[in-house]
């Protein structure tokens, strides 16, 4: 963009920007790409300036998967440069704080451009007041995360939700056609992650998304699986006990393909019908699955979307994209990433 489109787009006067525009180039931020030399540009042609992705990189960690640390090195448009996976099993309470502490250190060291912050995406309640997580997996309970991380950094560290993260990686850099995303992110467990008009919605508590204990199914609703399974909630029929991955793969062991299929089916169904008052009370734009494609991409897939189209009235409420993620499980890794461009730069 040239300076007048940056002042048009922002609203702030030429003289402004130019003076903004100036210090940023002194710290390396942004640069000057030359003259525009687009066609049709009429009269002279303004310099064009662009983010400097050189100048910083991001350090972005996913703690999403039990017991696996995954972090990678990116550069400030979301491109990873250095991808590190830690296979060992993660340490409970304040040994995992340290074994995440000694993983950020390695990726900041393995940088070698000057590190901008670091993002953490974290399964659990991320309290949007004090930034403290909850995390009854592992065994962290009202954990100053952000600060902790910060002091040992010594670089900002912004530190979310991971199925917040991975709504904003989807919005920021997936295959998304609105603003208004809602992933959900099936895993050991199931999440959900809500941006609405391009940010984050954490909800007052942090719980906002938080549908794995939602009742999805209930005794003689014709379900194959029969009475519902008691969820680690002490109730039944969540949809966790459905949707998450260790227990669908459970449930398919040794079903042959026709039972297999009316079972992926039957968890699709009631995916869509947990979704319907969701799109019908938000106008969603997009709903992104993220999570084993062999499992969520066919079937299941199909049955949620037709749920969904049996539920709502279409010319009242779109059914809005429905489709697995493009950037599958990289989305909570870069949406950390995103955090950080966010907290420190204000983008996006
Ligand atoms: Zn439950």
């Amino acid at each position: 963009m040239s300076r007048a489109d940056l002042a048009r787009e922002i609203g702030l006067t030429k003289v402004t920007v130019s003076a903004v525009v100036a210090e940023l180039i002194d710290e390396g931020i942004i640069i000057d790409i030359g003259p525009d030399d687009r066609p049709g540009v009429p009269g002279k042609r303004p310099t064009l300036l662009t983010l400097c992705e050189d100048h910083r990189r991001i350090v972005a960690v996913d703690l999403t998967r039990e017991g696996r640390l995954s972090g990678a090195v990116m550069t400030l448009t979301g491109e990873s440069m250095d991808r590190r996976r830690l296979e060992t099993l993660l340490c409970l309470g304040p040994e995992g704080v340290d074994e995440l502490t000694n993983f950020c250190q390695e990726l900041i060291a393995a940088s070698a451009t000057p590190v901008l912050g670091v993002g953490v995406a974290t399964p659990g309640l991320v309290s949007p007041d004090n930034n403290t997580v909850r995390a009854p997996k592992r065994g962290w309970s009202d954990l100053p995360l952000e600060g902790i991380l910060t002091e040992r950094l010594n670089l900002p560290v912004a530190v979310g939700n991971d199925a917040n993260c991975a709504a904003l990686g989807e919005f920021a850099f997936g295959a998304t056609e609105g603003s208004y995303v809602l992933s959900i992110l099936v895993g050991d467990g199931v999440g959900a992650g809500l941006v609405v008009d391009g940010s984050i919605v954490p909800g007052p508590k942090g719980g906002a998304g938080e549908v794995a204990h939602v009742t999805a199914t209930v005794n003689g609703d014709g379900a194959p699986w029969g009475t519902p399974t008691t969820c680690v909630c002490g109730r039944s029929g969540c949809l966790g006990t459905l949707l998450s991955e260790p227990e669908l793969r459970e449930a398919l062991k040794g079903l042959d393909e026709a039972a297999s299929e009316a079972w992926l089916r039957a968890v699709g169904q009631r995916l869509g019908a947990i979704l319907a008052p969701i799109v019908a009370v938000l106008d969603l734009s997009d709903i992104v699955l993220a999570g084993p494609t062999d499992l969520l991409d066919g079937p299941l897939l199909e049955a949620a979307h037709d749920s969904l189209r049996e539920r709502v009235w279409p010319s009242m409420n779109p059914i809005p994209r429905l489709a697995m993620s493009a950037i599958e499980d990289r989305a909570p890794l870069v949406g950390a990433g995103v955090l950080v461009l966010s907290r420190t730069l204000g983008i996006p």
